[in-house]
């Protein structure tokens, strides 16, 4: 049916790619990509050619009322260049205007960094906050750090090789030495999960820089000491020390 699709594909493992979301892209009329060599690659491992159309931050905003007016008449669907549109990746704007043109909007789901990091980390995963990447500039970084140290929820966030170690080292003074782990490569060949505190994880990669794509997954703050009741009574008895 005419509409959006939007569709996840592989991070990693072209495996990944779901039957459904190898359907739809063989329907589609067209498909907005972001790098439409990476996207040849998939199409190609699924034996289909369809036509694409480039969508990214520095053409959005000419090319959306173009896709906007094809969706009335045919299938438009969008991917990114791995894992989950609109997830620190072009796309939300294309669903907002989709929407309010009145399309249908469907979503094929499937992999993405962030909840693959998740389910390899070993931290509480009930509540968690999907950061995205941080600001790459140290003040900045650290500021936006510090507005979310008091969030009691397991921290996400996606870095690059080169800064892990400095950020690493921003999120423990930041934080505190919460316990965290390095997420790299998933679902490919050096898939790792390297777990640890902050300042252990901070010292390992200070000056050695990893390869490839990263999650850095925290732990939430520990929870505020209990005020016991032998607390309670040595803070009386020093008060009534101090009165005598
Ligand atoms: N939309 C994608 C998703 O669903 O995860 C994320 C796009 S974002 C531009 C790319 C970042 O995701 C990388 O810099 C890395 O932090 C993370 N990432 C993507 N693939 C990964 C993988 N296989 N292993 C670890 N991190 C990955």
């Amino acid at each position: 049916a005419p509409g959006l699709y939007i569709v996840a594909t592989p991070i990693g493992n072209l495996g990944d790619l779901s039957p459904r979301a190898a359907e739809v892209l063989s329907g589609a009329a067209v498909i907005a990509v972001e790098d439409s060599r990476v996207t040849a690659k998939l199409l190609n491992h699924i034996g289909i050619k369809r036509p694409m159309t480039p969508y990214h931050d520095h053409n959005a905003e000419s090319v959306r009322p173009g896709l906007i007016a094809r969706m009335s008449r045919e299938a438009v669907a969008l991917v990114s260049d791995a894992g989950t549109p609109l997830i620190s990746d072009p796309g939300y704007k294309l669903v907002r205007d989709a929407r309010a043109a009145g399309h249908l909007v469907v979503t094929i789901p499937g992999p993405c960094a962030a909840i693959a990091a998740l389910t390899l980390a070993g931290l509480p995963t009930d509540r968690f906050l999907y950061l995205g990447f941080l600001p790459p500039k140290a003040a900045a970084k650290a500021t936006a750090i510090r507005e979310v140290a008091g969030v009691r929820a397991t921290l996400v966030l996606y870095e690059s090789g080169p800064r892990l170690g400095a950020t690493l080292a921003t999120l423990a003074a930041e934080l505190g030495d919460r316990d965290a782990a390095v997420t790299r490569e998933i679902t490919k060949r050096f898939e790792e999960a390297v777990t640890g505190s902050l300042s252990d994880l901070a010292a390992r990669y200070a000056d050695a820089p990893p390869r490839g794509e990263i999650v850095i997954v925290i732990a939430p703050p520990g929870e505020p000491e209990a005020a016991s009741a032998d607390d309670a009574d040595t803070a009386l008895a020093e008060a009534l020390t101090r009165l005598s």
